[in-house]
């Protein structure tokens, strides 16, 4: 990605952030997870996480959170792409995910819609990305208290 200028994308008042802003740069945190997730599934991990890294950065810079989808597929920690079932272990738990990074081992706990009765995070929006099947991903009660004494 090239540099950033800054006079031109800060369009507000000194300090405040148009709406302009805000949905170019949520916009912009979707492409570089969505790039994240095509250089993971190339085999460039390096690559992969810088991507989440950019994504994280753009979000801080111009106070814009990452939806929870976003959110939920890297980790927080070490910005690994997350493939669920593949390099994370998840458990359900008091209504929540408690999805585990096997690169880094932290573990983060995302909300799980009652409602809708499926998870709210993950790949399954990402073209290409094949849909987790539940039972591959050995979903169960388990005590993370280890985990959370941390
Ligand atoms: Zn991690």
């Amino acid at each position: 990605m090239p540099h950033m200028r800054r006079t031109a994308v800060r369009g507000g008042r000194r300090g405040f952030r148009t709406a302009l802003m805000v949905s170019v740069a949520r916009e912009r945190m979707e492409n570089l997870v969505r790039m994240a997730a095509a250089a993971d599934r190339s085999g460039e991990s390096a690559r992969s996480r810088r991507y989440v890294g950019l994504a994280r950065k753009i979000g801080m810079r111009y106070n814009v959170r990452m939806s929870p989808e976003l959110r939920g597929q890297f980790c927080s920690a070490c910005n690994t792409y997350l493939r669920y079932g593949v390099n994370t272990r998840s458990r359900l738990r008091a209504g929540r995910r408690v999805v585990t990074c096997v690169q880094c081992g932290q573990v983060t706990r995302l909300p799980f819609s009652q409602d809708r009765g499926e998870v709210l995070t993950g790949p399954s929006d990402l073209p290409g990305e094949p849909e987790p099947a539940l039972a591959e991903e050995g979903l169960e009660e388990e005590d993370f208290a280890d985990e959370e004494a941390e």
